[in-house]
C-alpha cells in the first residue's frame, strides 16, 4: 500500500466548480470530501504561514476561522482567552458531542525554508525584536479544522449529535511571563460552558514520520513541562579567598549534580521515564569575585503525577539540604505549564480503527512517547481526550534527517494536511456514530 495519499496534482487539477458543488458526502466516503477541500486548505495554510502571530495575539488568524465558520452558518464564540474560537455544530439527530481542537500560535523564529510564503514577520519578544514563524506548523492544524469543519457543516442533515471546534491560542505558552497558556485561559473564561463534550480529538504534524503516516499511541504520549527556578543565596567574597564567604555557584553546581544522581538511583524509571534539565545557570559579574546568588532554571518532564510530586520533594530536599551542608539557603520554585498528555485508553481503543480506515492500517504507527509537551492536556484532563500525529515528511526523505518542529527550516509537506482532514473527519463521524 502506498505511504502517499491521493495525488495532490490530481486534486490540485479538479475544477474549483465541482469542488464547491460536490454534494453532501455520505459518511462512507469523507476521502472524497477532503480530497476536494484539500486546495482550499492549501491556500488558507499558505495565508496562515505568511501571517504567523505569537500566542495570545492571533488576532489575524481568529478573524479568519470565525469568518469561515460563519460561512459554513455556524455562529462562532470569540474571544475566548483571549483569540480562542469555538462553534458548536448540531447534528440533524441527538448523539454524543465531539470536541476537535486546532491550536493557532507562532514561535519566536526567524523563518529560513526559502518557501514563496514565507513569514517576513517580526515582533517584540520578551524585550528583543524576533521573527515569527509557524515552525511548529499550528497554520497545518487550523488549516486542517478549518476544513474538517466544513466537511461536517456540509454533512449535517446526517449527523447524530454535535461537534465543538476549538480553535485554541497561545499552546506553545505566552510571549510574556504571567499570562497564560491558552488551553488553561479557554477553560478559565468556559469553554465548555455550553457542555461537556464526550471526547476530545486533536493532532499535530510531525516530521518524525511520512506523509501519510500516522503515529498514535494508547496511554501517555506526551509529558508533563514543569518550569522550575531554583535560587540559591551565599555570601559575596574575593575569589581568592572562599572561606571568608559562601560560593553559590559550587553549591547550585552540586544541587544539579545532586538531581542527576537522584533520577538514577532514587526513581523508578521502568514505566515513566524522567528528565529533570537546567536550560540557564546564571551568576555573578567577575572572575575574581564570589558572587552573593546564583540562579538555575530548568525543565522537569515526566508522565504520572505521583512521580512528578515525589522528584519535585526530592529535589526539594536535595536543594535545602545541600545548601545547609555549604551554609547557604536555597528556594526552589515549580511552575506547571502542562500536564502529561494521556491518550484515553477506551477512547484510543475506539479511534484507532477509524485511523487505520483513513490511511491503512500499516499506516498508523505507533507512536513511541514523546518528551515533549502539549497543553491539549489540560482539556483532556477533564474528558476523555485522543491526540495522534500527523507525518509531514515526503517520500523519499529520509525522516530522520528532515529540519523538525521548531526548526527554522521545517517546511511540512502539504499533503499531509489532505490526510489530517481525512483522519480527523473519519474518527469524529466514527465516534458520532457510536462505531468503533
Ligand atoms: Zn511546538
Ligand atoms: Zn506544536
Amino acid at each position: 500500500m502506498s505511504l502517499r495519499p491521493a495525488p495532490l496534482l490530481a486534486t490540485l487539477l479538479l475544477p474549483l466548480s465541482i469542488a464547491l458543488t460536490m454534494p453532501a458526502l455520505a459518511d462512507d466516503d469523507p476521502a472524497a470530501t477532503t480530497r476536494a477541500l484539500q486546495p482550499k486548505a492549501v491556500e488558507w495554510r499558505r495565508d496562515l504561514h505568511a501571517h504567523p502571530e505569537l500566542g495570545n495575539r492571533e488576532t489575524r488568524t481568529a478573524q479568519i476561522v470565525a469568518d469561515h465558520l460563519r460561512s459554513l452558518g455556524l455562529e462562532p464564540r470569540t474571544g475566548i482567552g483571549p483569540t480562542g474560537v469555538t462553534a458548536l455544530l448540531k447534528g440533524a439527530r441527538p448523539g454524543p458531542r465531539i470536541a476537535l481542537r486546532a491550536d493557532m500560535d507562532a514561535l519566536p523564529v526567524t523563518e529560513q525554508t526559502g518557501l514563496p510564503f514565507a513569514s517576513t514577520v517580526t515582533a517584540d519578544y520578551r524585550g528583543q525584536p524576533v521573527g515569527v514563524m509557524h515552525a511548529c506548523g499550528h497554520d497545518m492544524h487550523v488549516a486542517i479544522l478549518m476544513g474538517v469543519a466544513e466537511a461536517l457543516a456540509g454533512m449535517r442533515d446526517e449527523l447524530a449529535g454535535e461537534v465543538l471546534f476549538v480553535f485554541q491560542p497561545a499552546e506553545e505558552g505566552p510571549p510574556e511571563p504571567g499570562e497564560v497558556f491558552g488551553a488553561r485561559r479557554m477553560l478559565d473564561e468556559g469553554v465548555f460552558d455550553g457542555g461537556m463534550p464526550d471526547a476530545i480529538l486533536g493532532l499535530h504534524v510531525w516530521a518524525g514520520l511520512h506523509t501519510g503516516q500516522i503515529g498514535f499511541r494508547s496511554g501517555p504520549t506526551l509529558a508533563s513541562a514543569d518550569e522550575w527556578s531554583l535560587t540559591v543565596t551565599g555570601r559575596q567574597t574575593h575569589g581568592s579567598r572562599p572561606w571568608d564567604g559562601v560560593d553559590p555557584i559550587t553549591v547550585g553546581a552540586q544541587i544539579l549534580l545532586a538531581t542527576q544522581s537522584m533520577l538514577a538511583r532514587q526513581v523508578n524509571i521502568v514505566n515513566t521515564p524522567v528528565v529533570l534539565t537546567a536550560g540557564q545557570f546564571q551568576s555573578g559579574v567577575r572572575f575574581n569575585i564570589i558572587p552573593d546568588d546564583a540562579r538555575l532554571v530548568g525543565t522537569l518532564r515526566t508522565y504520572d503525577a505521583d512521580v512528578r510530586e515525589d522528584v519535585i520533594a526530592r529535589f526539594e530536599r536535595i536543594a535545602t539540604d545541600y545548601a545547609h551542608a555549604a551554609g547557604a539557603t536555597a528556594t526552589l520554585d515549580v511552575v506547571n505549564n502542562a500536564p502529561a498528555t494521556i491518550n484515553d485508553p477506551e477512547l484510543a481503543r475506539r479511534v484507532l480503527p477509524s485511523l487505520q480506515a483513513a490511511v491503512g492500517e500499516a499506516n498508523v504507527v505507533e507512536m513511541p512517547m514523546q518528551t515533549i509537551a502539549e497543553d491539549f492536556s489540560q482539556f483532556a484532563n477533564l474528558v476523555p481526550g485522543a491526540y495522534f500525529f500527523i507525518g509531514t515528511t515526503p517520500e523519499g526523505q529520509d525522516p530522520a534527517t528532515m529540519p523538525i518542529n521548531h526548526s527554522p527550516h521545517y517546511a511540512p509537506d502539504e499533503a499531509a494536511l489532505e490526510v489530517g482532514m481525512r483522519a480527523m473527519l473519519r474518527a469524529t463521524l466514527d465516534l458520532l456514530e457510536g462505531e468503533g
